[in-house]
């Protein structure tokens, strides 16, 4: 089970949504799998948005994945000859997922780990600040703010779902978020007033500002006064 003369280590890949995470991630895989090192892939059963079977990101770049019910089943299902293992969504797990990864690195195993690194009010988002504290690499991925077209770190939920107002994330309701900067970025907005001008227009760098009340160029320096 040990592969001492292997080394291991912990990758990271986040950012808000959008910005690419599991296309880098699948990106990485690829690449391990040309270079033919056994490859397993996991991620939390509660992302089936597409299938079953695939890591598959927006832009339909896929691989053959493995939902798993807890972090912990991870370790029962990686095998002994594994050399790389993907945890796709890493934010929908518990802390265990720290330890997993921890625990296979320490194996010998490389270990990429891909997840939103902010819930959409702009907080941390569960086990990832463990997992990028105890990680080796991190690549923050950022998309494009469909308010001003700077760079987007957050994630702007521009909906609720009925009966379920605090999900930190609906899952495969991509339709209900939009990538936004700190500075565009509402994490109180109000559920039913919010949806913006960029997604009505549909246009993928959006040009549009918002014309809601108070909210500038600057909506964040209003908010903190
Ligand atoms: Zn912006």
């Amino acid at each position: 089970m040990f592969h001492k003369s292997l080394p291991g280590f912990i990758e990271i890949i986040c950012g808000s949504m959008f910005s690419g995470k599991t296309e880098e991630l699948v990106r990485r895989l690829k690449r391990a799998q040309i270079a033919r090192q056994k490859v397993q892939v996991f991620k939390p059963a509660i992302d089936n948005r597409y299938s079953a079977e695939h890591v598959q990101s927006h832009d339909a770049s896929k691989i053959m994945s493995r939902p798993v019910q807890t972090a912990r089943e991870i370790l029962d299902h990686v095998e002994d000859n594994t050399r790389v293992v993907g945890i796709d969504e890493a934010q929908f797990f518990d802390e265990t997922v720290v330890d997993v990864a921890q625990k296979l690195a320490y194996r010998g195993v490389r270990v990429i780990v891909a997840g939103l690194d902010l819930d959409f009010r702009g907080q941390p988002f569960g086990p990832m600040p463990r997992l990028l504290a105890v990680s080796e690499s991190v690549t923050k991925l950022s998309a494009v703010c469909m308010v001003c077209g700077a760079p987007a770190s957050r994630s702007q939920r521009l909906a609720a779902p009925a009966g379920n107002e605090d999900s930190k994330v609906v899952v495969g309701a991509k339709d209900m978020y939009e990538a936004r900067c700190r500075f565009c970025h509402e994490p109180d907005a109000g559920v039913d007033s919010l949806v913006s001008e960029a997604v009505q227009t549909d246009v993928g760098v959006a040009m549009t500002t918002s014309v809601r009340p108070g909210q500038g160029v600057f909506p964040a320096a209003s908010r903190m006064t």
